[in-house]
């Protein structure tokens, strides 16, 4: 059997490979792996096919003897915070995030509001193969009821976050997606005059496509310098990531949204600890270096990084695509509380989006990937670590080499048959000669082994 939980959970073409009939044995089997019993979150997405799979899941767990508190459309952070403040056994999201709108997925999370880790969805994944689910006797079937998780939600967060003084003017970019429902209301809450963009909820995303990326935000930025606005926001498909666009209409990075984030919300914290992984950048040593605190390095991918703090504790946690987690408030990633933090730090500074991201220091970064057959990736990775053997070399996912004055990122994907090179340096000519290099070598290396 195919493996069913990639790094986001069940993803799959809807109705198509990911169908009614999986949607209702995931269900059954989250149900069987909770010992039919406990109560558990189901919120999902705008997408054509999130109520459809909603219904299957909803009848596995309730055939499994499960309540269900169905949370309706919401956007994934506002599942996870859902989870705790119902004190909730464990969660479902129906979601695909960035994917384009035919895609759609289904997720697990526990009662801490973190995505599940690896071993709960290998049981899961167990109980589907073997068919083992176990639907209950009438009387333990469980009930359903609605509850509105939005405006507790809401208010928590204008709780932490006081209206701002300045009237900052927004321009919010949803995708026509999950963040509609959030974002532009709890900003306009926060004082400013928010003009929203891709709004209007549309399971078929014509906006924009639901990634974030700079090519997909060329209408947010027109917009932002059209209106005269002080900042943009877009939100990937369930606003679990925010990238934001200066007054300039510049696009910043996601690196550079999860550092200035951090500066704020850790403004106040003694040597605090920041997650991240092996792919940011620099930029957040910086800032923690700002902060007395310390920075530790996972391996890509949020699962990672929830992992280190479910074991290790830490403060904020980040990536290099724009997901920020701030651990007092739920381990998963929420672009909508990202999203005001940036208003807020905006607000108090009393400078220019472009004026605060010059305080942090400037970047150069190449991102690039090369063919390699996945049968040839580990002894690849073997061969690099020869030739980049009389430099600081860093193991914890592909080879991080760290040179004075840049850093080089070897990686194999996880998905694809291909090797990435990410280059980092202060000066652009630099980063371009890591890169150049670092492809060189993959290059030489996958030709001498193929
Ligand atoms: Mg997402």
């Amino acid at each position: 059997m195919p493996k069913l939980f990639g790094t986001f959970g069940v993803r799959g073409v809807s109705n198509l490979e990911l169908t009614p009939k999986l949607a209702f044995e995931l269900g059954a089997a989250l149900a069987t792996h909770l010992r039919n019993r406990g109560v558990v979150a189901v919120g999902h997405d705008n997408r054509t096919s999130s109520e459809m799979l909603e219904h299957a899941v909803v009848a596995g767990l309730t055939a499994g003897g499960c309540d269900v508190v169905k949370l309706g459309m919401v956007p994934t952070p506002v599942l996870s915070f859902a989870i705790k403040h119902l004190g909730c056994d464990a969660g479902v999201m129906i979601t695909a995030s960035h994917n384009p709108p035919e895609y759609n997925g289904i997720k697990f999370w526990g009662s801490d509001g973190a995505g599940f880790e690896r071993s709960r969805e290998l049981e899961i994944e167990e109980i589907i193969s073997a068919k083992a689910w176990r639907r209950v006797a009438w009387h333990r079937i469980g009930g359903c009821r609605s509850a509105d998780a939005l405006m507790p939600y809401l208010r928590a967060i204008l709780a932490t976050i006081p209206k701002v003084e300045r009237r900052l003017k927004v321009v919010v970019d949803c995708a026509n997606a999950a963040g509609s429902v959030a974002t532009p209301a709890l900003l306009s809450k926060l004082g400013c005059e928010v003009i929203s963009l891709n709004c209007q909820l549309d399971g078929r995303f014509p906006g924009r496509p639901a990634e974030p990326s700079p090519e997909n935000l060329k209408e947010l930025a027109k917009a932002v310098v059209a209106c005269g606005a002080d900042l943009g926001i877009a939100h990937d498909g369930d606003a679990d990531r925010t990238i934001a666009v200066n007054e300039r209409g510049e696009v910043l990075t996601g690196d550079r949204v999860f550092a200035l984030v951090a500066l704020q919300h850790l403004r106040e914290r003694k040597g605090p600890k920041i997650v991240t992984t092996v792919a940011t950048s620099s930029v957040i040593d910086d800032v923690a270096a700002r902060l007395d605190g310390e920075v530790v390095r996972t391996k890509v991918g949020e699962p990672a990084i929830v992992e280190y703090f479910r074991r290790h504790g830490g403060d904020i946690g980040g990536e290099e695509n724009g997901g920020v987690m701030f651990f007092d408030w739920t381990p998963c990633r929420d672009g909508i509380l990202t999203a005001a933090k940036l208003v807020e730090m905006l607000a108090s500074s009393g400078m220019k989006m472009s004026e605060l991201d010059e305080t942090l220091p400037q970047y150069h970064q190449r991102k690039l990937k090369v063919g390699c057959p996945d049968r040839l990736k580990v002894r690849v990775l073997k061969a690099l670590e020869k030739r980049f053997s009389g430099y600081e070399l860093d193991r914890t996912d592909g080879l991080r080499v760290d040179f004075e004055d840049g850093w080089l990122l070897l990686r194999p994907s996880g998905t694809e048959p291909i090797f990435r090179c990410f280059a980092e340096a202060r000066v652009a000519r630099r980063a371009e000669e890591l890169a150049r290099l670092g492809m060189r070598e993959l290059r030489a290396c996958i030709r001498k082994l193929s």
